[in-house]
């Protein structure tokens, strides 16, 4: 097929564009993929944080139990000792002594739970600062992903109707290559492709060395065909 080099440069865009709306509909928008992968791993962060702070907040119920307990602990421990200063019995002083001792022990055993849980709160408050800075650092990249997102969003609003500029090509090419071109891409899906020198922008395929001389030294205005594929191939103009 015949066709002058500026009106093939007009076939290659219409067979390119044609082929990239066939390829499923909206193209998608890469920055709005990252935003939305950006908005599932900071919604992972903000549950770690949650779990995070939970844990400092049951460390804290812990300490002021054990403060409640030991509290009652040394409340019995002065009323024992006050009622040893008062009792004569010997019976009673026993019973006295060896609440006293029980009273003790288990202060003992309270500070060191106490001693335990100051020592765990640190470290739970410090892996909580460490996903706050992850949280508030994840934020300031999702700021900036948002508004990528937003901008690419408004440019692909604004980009003209791919439908319009497939018309506009049409009108400018002679209606029989257009009708060449239709048969060829109702039967390959592609119609005319780029020729990269050694392969078939269509198929891909690298063609025959003897092939591909034959297309580099075709006429300027010819288009020569694909052997492989079918399809008109543009040299790039020289
Ligand atoms: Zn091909």
């Amino acid at each position: 097929m015949k066709l002058s080099q500026d009106l093939q440069s007009i076939l290659l865009e219409l067979a390119t564009l044609e082929r990239s709306q066939a390829h499923g509909g909206t193209p998608t928008i890469p920055e709005q993929e990252e935003y939305e992968k950006a908005q599932a791993a900071h919604a992972r962060l903000l549950d770690a944080s949650g779990s995070a702070q939970l844990a400092v907040d049951d460390m804290e119920m812990e300490i002021l139990r054990i403060q409640a307990d030991e509290r009652k602990l040394r409340q019995r421990e002065r009323d024992d000792k006050a009622q040893l200063g008062a009792a004569t019995d010997p019976e009673t002083r026993k019973d006295l002594e060896h609440d006293l001792y029980a009273a003790k022990s288990r202060i003992a055993d309270l500070m060191s739970e106490l001693q335990e849980a100051h020592n765990e709160i640190h470290a739970l408050r410090a892996n909580l600062d460490v996903h706050g800075a992850k949280v508030s650092d994840s934020e300031r990249k999702l700021e900036v992903l948002k508004r990528a997102a937003e901008a690419a969003q408004e440019a692909a609003a604004n980009r003209p109707d791919p439908q319009v500029r497939i018309g506009e090509l049409r009108e400018q090419l002679p209606a029989d290559i257009v009708a060449e071109y239709e048969t060829v891409r109702e039967e390959n899906g592609v119609g005319a492709a780029a020729f990269t020198g050694r392969a078939c922008g269509g198929c891909f395929i690298v063609l025959p060395p003897a092939e591909q001389n034959a297309v580099r030294n075709a006429a300027a205005d010819e288009l020569p065909q694909c052997s492989d594929c079918g399809s008109y191939l543009v040299r790039p103009a020289s």
